[in-house]
């Protein structure tokens, strides 16, 4: 990722209860998110992750139950491709970009996601919201982000999704000439 860039990710949805208002917030904000869907939430909403799709927002493979793919041998495979296939039928576009969950990966698991062709996304600043942080909270850590920090990802949304009142309060201040989430300008 250049510089100057933010990619905001949502993870373990799609969550009905707060998805509609989130994705409300990034559009608002101009601003466009990854989500991270897990196979069995995307079966039981097919009509949310379609609404991140017409949203704009990019869809990523976060495995079907959340399991510790490390460990559990041959069935990390199962996981990953069973979600690729709920995905596809429900967007019609073969999900590119993977997050292990806990972000517990190996060569077994880098392995799996080369024969599905998917590229490992882990992240670089943690919301915390899955531990209970507040709102300020995760605004504060967002802001730790630096220039030159490189890939810089933001996974909110793990365990449950994120304030919707965040799309709008990632600084732009702390990404100096200043872009985040991809394609959304600051300026
Ligand atoms: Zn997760």
């Amino acid at each position: 990722m250049p510089n100057g860039y933010v990619a905001l990710t949502f993870d373990d949805g799609p969550t009905p209860a707060t998805l509609p208002a989130l994705l409300d917030r990034l559009r608002a904000a101009g601003a466009r998110a990854t989500f991270f869907n897990q196979g069995k939430h995307s079966e039981a909403n097919p009509g949310l992750v379609r609404a991140q799709q017409r949203a704009g927002m990019w869809i990523g493979n976060h495995t079907d139950t959340h399991p510790h793919l490390p460990e559990i041998g041959d069935a990390a495979f199962q996981e990953i491709l069973g979600t690729q296939q709920t995905l596809h039928r429900i967007t019609g576009e073969r999900p590119s970009l993977f997050r292990p969950p806990y972000g517990e990966t190996s060569d077994q698991v880098r392995a799996d996601e080369a024969r599905l062709d998917l590229l490992e996304v882990l992240w670089t600043v943690d919301s915390r919201d899955w531990a209970g942080a507040t709102t300020d909270d995760i605004v504060a850590a967002a802001r730790t982000l630096q220039p030159g920090m490189g890939s810089q990802v933001t996974p909110v949304g793990r365990g449950a999704d994120p304030p919707p009142e965040l799309a709008g309060r990632v600084p732009c201040s702390g990404v100096p000439g200043g872009r985040r989430s991809g394609t959304r300008s600051c300026g």
